[in-house]
């Protein structure tokens, strides 16, 4: 069975494709390289021991998808190319619609035309919005997303709705991921932000290299146990196998299908910045600074229904994720740049 892996030399997509490799699908990257790069393919191979495919392609032009989709039989497609920068979004509405958006219609138009119809989409917890209530399940009203990447999560799921109503033959599964962090144990794939991390955990071990003077926390006052954030951070290799457990169930034809994505659990700030001062062995330094616009209070799933209906259940801890994450970056202070 062929997975086209959409984004596949990026960070979850990476991650991704050595889970599929290593349970025997074929895989074809399809990728711009926008956010990241050609040598990720070099890091699989050496990790899964078997090369996938690649083409430097972009979702949005339908010469490159029909280049893949012409010359061989996909049985199924991962769409993880999309552009994820929150501020970024802000300053750019167009690019974010246009990229997102547009990408994932041209897709799906070309899927159609070729045939394949199962159809696994990166989505996000941020389509909750600021939940009334902790923690989330898949039954929780979407909507009030507070930026556009939010709203090309939210609007992109309607149309996968949209589409499945009209055209019964697909297969969806939409995922919400809640915080993905960690790296492969290996530390030869991880996250590799461009400029300065808007996220929590690259930003703390790239204090922890010397790239950053001190970790801002921002906010410790919410109504919390310690009065910063709450998250449910799950690992990449979790997350990674999550999809195997997607591509299974879309076999049974279980048209649009929505599975929360994290571990259940959910952890503040200053429990990361413990778990990752426990992989250091000292103190990581950090500043209280203002609450960040857009910051909810608290964010965590209920892990039942994916555990029930794709046997999904993370194994790794907050301690596993913090000990990978440092052991990459540690490997690679400047990711994957020399
Ligand atoms: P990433 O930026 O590391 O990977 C995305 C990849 O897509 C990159 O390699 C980029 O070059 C590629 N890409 C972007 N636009 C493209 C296009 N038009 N055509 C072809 N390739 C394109 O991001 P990631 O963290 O791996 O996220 C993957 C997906 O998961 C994204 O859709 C993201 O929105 C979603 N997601 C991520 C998180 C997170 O915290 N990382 C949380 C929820 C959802
Ligand atoms: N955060 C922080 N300092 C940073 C980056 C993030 O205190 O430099 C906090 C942020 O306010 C939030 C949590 O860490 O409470 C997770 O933020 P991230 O951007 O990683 O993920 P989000 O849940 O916002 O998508």
């Amino acid at each position: 069975m062929r997975i086209l892996v959409t984004g596949g030399t990026g960070y979850i997509g990476s991650h991704t494709v050595i889970e599929l490799l290593n349970n025997g699908y074929e895989v074809t990257i399809l990728d711009n390289l926008s956010n990241s790069k050609e040598l990720v393919v070099d890091r699989i191979e050496e990790i899964a021991g078997k090369r996938p495919d690649f083409v430097k392609g972009d979702i949005r032009s339908k010469e490159d998808l029909l280049k893949v989709f012409k010359g061989q039989k996909i049985d199924c497609v991962i769409n993880f190319a999309g552009l994820k920068a929150v501020g970024e979004s802000i300053k750019m509405p167009l690019e974010y619609y246009d990229n997102n958006i547009y990408g994932a219609i041209n897709l799906l138009e070309v899927m159609r035309e070729c045939e394949c119809f199962n159809f696994i989409f990166s989505s996000s917890a941020t389509v909750y919005g600021d939940p009334a209530s902790v923690p989330v399940d898949e039954t929780f009203p979407v909507g009030g997303t507070t930026n556009p990447y939010g709203t090309t999560k939210l609007f992109i799921e309607q149309i996968l709705q949209d589409l499945y109503k009209a055209d019964n033959r697909f297969n969806i599964a939409i995922l919400r991921y809640f915080n993905p962090i960690g790296a492969h144990p290996s530390g030869l794939i991880g996250e590799d932000p461009n400029g300065i991390p808007n996220n929590l955990a690259p930003y703390i071990t790239q204090v922890m290299v010397g790239k950053r003077d001190h970790l801002n926390i921002f906010g410790n006052d919410y109504d919390t146990k310690d009065g910063t954030c709450i998250r449910d951070y799950i690992h990449v290799c979790d997350l990674a196998r999550g999809h195997v457990c997607a591509i299974k169930k879309l076999l049974e034809n279980p048209g649009v299908v929505i599975y929360n994505l994290g571990t259940g659990k959910g952890s503040s700030v200053l429990d990361i910045l413990h778990a990752f001062e426990a992989a250091y062995g000292k103190p990581i330094p950090y500043e209280f600074a203002p609450r960040r616009a857009g910051d909810i209070t608290a964010n965590y799933t209920k892990v039942e229904k994916a555990e029930r209906e794709i046997g999904f259940k993370a194994q790794y801890d907050i301690m596993d994720m913090a000990r990978d994450q440092w052991n990459w970056q540690k490997k690679n202070p400047n990711g994957y740049s020399k």
